[in-house]
């Protein structure tokens, strides 16, 4: 993307450059051209009236004097009497001298005289020849006698000069009748002709020629006209040859342009000597340079642009890799101090763009590269690599939660906060649990839906949570399930026993008169008692029975998956026996019993309530049957509950009553098992010390009647016959006599499963007269 805005760049900046300079150079191009016409026109144009001027003035002259010879009297006498002197030596010397004269004074190349009458050729230097028609080198002259005009030219070798090439300028003598004597005229060498021309091309870099009527050329700085040479053979401008030969007096000028070859013409008709002189100016040559200069220019250019374009991609690609480096840098400096600052929170933050399914960060990217998927691996790849270090039974979870539609969906609900945690390892076999909290936002920039996702190792305080949730199930003195969770964990094991062929069996079981161990021993002894109960009462449930504490010294099972009734008898047998014997308390042995009430899953109760209420039930008749028992509901408490009589009632009758009752154990001490108010008055004992385990039911009675008391008792004990008594019970405070009868009758029972005992009711007949 970086590479195609860069290459789009560099196009736009060479096509901008390239247009610029095509421009420029198209304009100056123009200008230039524009201006070097203008001057080769004037160039031309000089050259040619300077060459014209000049041609006028080098044929001025020698034409006036060829006129002037024409009329000269000497020459016409001489021509008249020439045949009077044939051959005569001394005539010829004084004619040849006398051309002489004339040489030497006009300062000429030759002078030459021609009579008509003998044809003879003189020069200054003597009689040359005789000229006869016929003979090419005298065609000028027989020509020149046919035409009308005074005088003409004529190029022509100088036998005179050696040979040498030479301007004639010829000129008719005639007598005072009209009659030809003969053609007089001087010549000059066409060498200063060629001179001048030869000048004005080096001086105006132009080609001047002097061609005649027919187009042949006369003179020119190379050639000269001795040779005829057509002008226009082959040449760029014969399509021009009637406007070069035009006898206009105004000079002629035009561009032409002919087989790579261009220039301009300037022609000027010189009517003296019928010549024209065409001055052409050849551009061809500096055109081709001036194109040449703009490929050079143009290539010049390119090579620049080159140039400046890999020094501007080196520039912005040195300066590009500075910032990202710089960019990355400043990540991960910054990703450091994040890191730093949030390293007790967090383990990781990455960026991910959810739209484009991909990371959004160079951390990112470099975080997919360590999960195996490659920096440009999608974001739901690297969801699927990381949940390979998730516990199983969180991965569903994770992969629900943080999957890229499952985000596009939480954000078009207008959920910006997704949170899940989970138990992962790093080494496959140790777990923590981890938090991974994402923000999910829209990033204007690109259009896209982020979302950033903190790690927070969450161990510790997972742990402790989990920790403090089992505290706040637990009782904390025990250990054991308190009484809200032992009812609702059992509640939730009735639920998923209901419909299957599940059968559990639940027990409450109360220790027997803890009040008296606590009023004794004290509440720190009581607890110890607990304690040890605890232990002992866990001990014989299997580990998936729920065992709670549900009261002071109240607790519950539920023992799951028994199978027969009679099992569970024998096991609660067990149990109660197994209390019975034990021997409680660490510094004072201390036995103790516990009576269990049972109900049963599903035949007694579907729910908890049911099966508390129906176990209870029977937990009252343990109670009320000897104690240090167990009754399953439905077995032992089939008597109707009309008939029953309520144990608050019934203590309520015997404390409300005018007679002391007391139950006693028959152990060495005759320990006092209960006692009534009425009792407690009589004998005048603190309820403290009648509850005392340690108290003797003896102290109570008279030192002369305690023999009396034991027949009885020994009497009485094996077929729990009742008796009646009358003795004397000594009044605790001051020791004085009270006078009672005491009827006693042995219950069904067994103190701690081993010592009778009997109840008894004590009237006071202190007010009865003896
Ligand atoms: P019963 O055979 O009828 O159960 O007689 P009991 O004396 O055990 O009477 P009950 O079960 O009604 O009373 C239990 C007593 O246990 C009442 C309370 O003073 C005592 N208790 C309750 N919780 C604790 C405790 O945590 N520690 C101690 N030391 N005593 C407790
Ligand atoms: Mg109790």
């Amino acid at each position: 993307m970086r590479k195609h805005s860069l290459l789009k760049t560099n196009i736009l900046v060479c096509t901008i450059i390239l247009i610029g300079f095509f421009i420029t150079a198209i304009v100056s191009y123009r200008s230039n051209i524009g201006v070097f016409e203008k001057d080769v026109e004037h160039v031309s144009t000089l050259a040619t009236e300077g060459i014209n001027s000049q041609i006028e003035s080098i044929f001025s002259r020698p034409v006036s004097v060829s006129l002037t010879m024409a009329n000269d009297h000497l020459l016409k006498s001489f021509l008249t009497e020439e045949i009077k002197h044939p051959g005569n030596r001394a005539y010829i010397t004084k004619m040849q001298a006398y051309l002489d004269a004339y040489r030497k004074k006009y300062n000429y190349d030759s002078v030459f005289l021609v009579s008509t009458r003998t044809r003879h050729y003189y020069h200054f230097s003597g009689l040359n020849r005789t000229l006869y028609e016929g003979h090419p080198e005298n065609v000028w002259y027989y020509n020149f006698l046919k035409n009308d005009e005074e005088y003409s030219l004529n190029i022509d070798n100088d036998e005179a000069t050696d040979d040498s090439i030479t301007v004639f300028v010829n000129c008719k003598i005639r007598d005072a009748n009209g009659f030809i004597l003969g053609v007089v005229g001087v010549g000059f060498k066409v060498d200063s002709l060629q001179k001048l021309l030869h000048n004005y091309d080096e001086q105006f870099n132009v080609e001047a020629t002097l061609i005649n009527e027919k187009g042949y050329i006369e003179v020119s700085s190379l050639k000269n006209g001795h040779e005829p040479v057509n002008f226009f053979a082959g040449d760029a401008l014969a399509k021009f040859k009637e406007r070069i030969l035009e006898t206009s007096e105004k000079p002629q000028t035009f561009w032409y342009s002919h087989d790579n070859r261009d220039g301009y013409v300037v022609t000027q008709y010189i009517p003296e000597l019928k010549w024209h002189l065409v001055v052409e100016n050849d551009v061809s040559a500096i055109r081709s340079k001036f194109r040449e200069q703009i490929a050079w220019g143009f290539f010049i250019i390119c090579g620049v642009i080159a140039l400046v374009l890999f020094a501007i991609t080196s520039l912005i690609k040195k300066y590009n890799a500075q910032i990202v480096k710089l960019t990355v840098s400043q990540e991960t400096e910054y990703h450091r101090l994040l890191h730093n600052a949030t390293e007790e929170l967090y383990e990781n933050i990455y960026e991910m763009d959810i739209s484009r399914n991909r990371a959004g960060g160079e951390t990112t990217r470099r975080y997919f590269e360590s999960l195996g998927i490659g920096a440009d691996g999608s974001y739901n790849q690297a969801l699927e690599a990381f949940s390979r270090k998730i516990r199983e039974e969180y991965v569903e979870g994770y992969l629900d939660t943080f999957h890229s539609t499952h985000v596009l969906d939480a954000f078009e609900k207008g959920i910006h906060n997704l949170s899940y945690d989970f138990l992962c390892t790093d080494d496959g076999s140790n777990y923590h649990w981890m938090r991974i909290s994402a923000q999910i936002f829209f990033w204007h920039s690109d259009q896209s839906v982020r979302m950033i996702t903190y790690r927070k190792n969450i161990d510790t305080e997972k742990r402790r949570e989990l920790g403090l949730l089992e505290e706040t199930l637990k009782d904390s003195m025990t250990g054991l399930y308190n009484k809200r969770a032992t009812e609702q964990l059992i509640a939730e094991e009735i639920e998923n026993g209901k419909g299957t062929d599940r059968k559990h069996a639940y027990l409450i079981i109360d220790i027997d008169r803890f009040k008296t161990i606590n009023d004794q021993y004290g509440h720190a002894f009581g607890d110890e008692i607990i304690s040890e109960f605890t232990a002992e009462l866990k001990s014989q449930f299997r580990n998936d029975d729920i065992v709670g504490r549900i009261g002071g010294d109240e607790f519950a099972v539920l023992m799951k998956n028994v199978d027969q009734t009679d099992n569970i008898r024998e096991k609660l047998d067990r149990i109660c026996a197994k209390f019975a014997r034990k021997e409680f308390g660490k510094n004072r042995k201390f036995h103790l019993t516990a009576s269990i009430g049972t109900a049963l899953f599903p035949e007694q109760g579907t729910s908890y309530r049911e099966l508390y209420e129906k176990a209870d039930q029977a937990l009252y008749f343990s109670k009320t049957h000897g104690r240090g028992r167990f009754t399953i509901f439905g077995e032992e408490v089939s008597v109707s509950d009309t008939s029953r009589i309520d144990q608050r009632d019934m203590e309520a009758l015997l404390h409300n009553a005018t007679d002391g009752i007391a139950k006693l154990a028959c152990i060495d001490n005759l320990s006092l098992l209960y006692f009534n108010d009425k009792f407690a008055e009589l004998t005048g004992a603190p309820d403290k010390m009648l509850s005392s385990l340690h108290f003797s039911g003896w102290s109570l009675i008279h030192p002369d009647d305690k023999e009396k008391v034991q027949q009885a008792i020994v009497r009485a004990m094996p077929e729990k016959t009742p008796f009646t008594l009358f003795i004397r019970l000594r009044h605790y405070p001051d020791g004085h006599s009270i006078p009672v009868r005491i009827s006693g009758w042995f219950a069904d029972e067994l103190y701690e499963n081993r010592y009778p005992l009997f109840y008894t009711v004590v009237t006071d007949l202190s007010d009865v007269k003896s």
